[in-house]
């Protein structure tokens, strides 16, 4: 009986990791050799620290096993068919921009995010599966412009043409202060790096919002 499902050394198992292993980083930008500043008990630890641990097992069955694994460490992704109501920082400032509301910035918008366009991404996680079973990752992708959340906000009242004011909330705990990726080792296992800047795909993500019907994307209420 045939199976869709490749045998052997075809099986290939991706851990979809992220920037959140290096927690807040006292190292910049962060290599994958960092291993991190993670509050272990704060409110981001069950994500973070479940990341790590994932990584953890992955590497065991790698060693003990032979599974054939792939660890890519994803930064800040954006871009159309993202969910608008995922609560984050692209999603949020571009939604406030349309519908002419504050834009919240959490602290003073000094922290830094370094943004990757999705298909930069994709790109870089197809690369990833299809390199050599000797290079099993962890590896950074993401894309190593670092901005303020500030600057984020302008640009996004730039590309909408939104005046709305730009307002200060509570920084939430534990929130890093900066993150870029160093993508050294991706340009040189996979030949990868991003090519589409912030400008670009953020005016691709606005036209896409633009494009849908927001109401559509609400979790319905429930009926209790
Ligand atoms: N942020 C903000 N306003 C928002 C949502 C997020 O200023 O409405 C900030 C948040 O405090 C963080 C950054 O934007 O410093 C990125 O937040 P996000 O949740 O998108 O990603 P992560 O913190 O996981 O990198």
């Amino acid at each position: 009986m045939s199976s869709a499902w490749p045998s052997g050394a075809e099986r290939r198992c991706l851990q979809a990791s992220t920037s959140e292993v290096y927690g807040d980083p006292e190292v910049h930008p962060q290599p994958e050799s960092y291993r991190g500043a993670v509050n272990p008990i704060g409110p981001r630890a069950c994500y973070d620290e479940g990341k790590r641990a994932a990584e953890t097992l992955f590497m065991d069955y790698h060693r003990h096993n032979g599974v054939n694994i792939r660890i890519v460490r994803i930064f800040n992704t954006y871009g159309p068919r993202m969910h608008p109501f995922d609560g984050r920082v692209v999603s949020n400032f571009i939604r406030q921009a349309l519908a002419g509301e504050p834009i919240t910035l959490f602290g003073n918008g000094s922290q830094t995010r370094s943004f990757c366009y999705r298909d930069d991404l994709v790109d870089g996680m197809i690369r990833m599966m299809n390199g050599p079973d000797d290079f099993p990752g962890p590896v950074n992708i993401g894309n190593p412009g670092e901005f303020t959340i500030r600057q984020l906000a302008e640009l996004t009242l730039e590309l909408t043409g939104s005046s709305s004011p730009l307002i200060e909330k509570p920084l939430p705990v534990d929130d890093p202060e900066r993150r870029r990726p160093d993508i050294s080792l991706a340009e040189s296992r996979l030949g990868w790096q991003p090519t589409v800047s912030l400008r670009e795909g953020l005016a691709k993500t606005i036209d896409w919002f633009r494009s849908v019907n927001l109401d559509d994307f609400r979790a319905p209420t429930p009926n209790y």
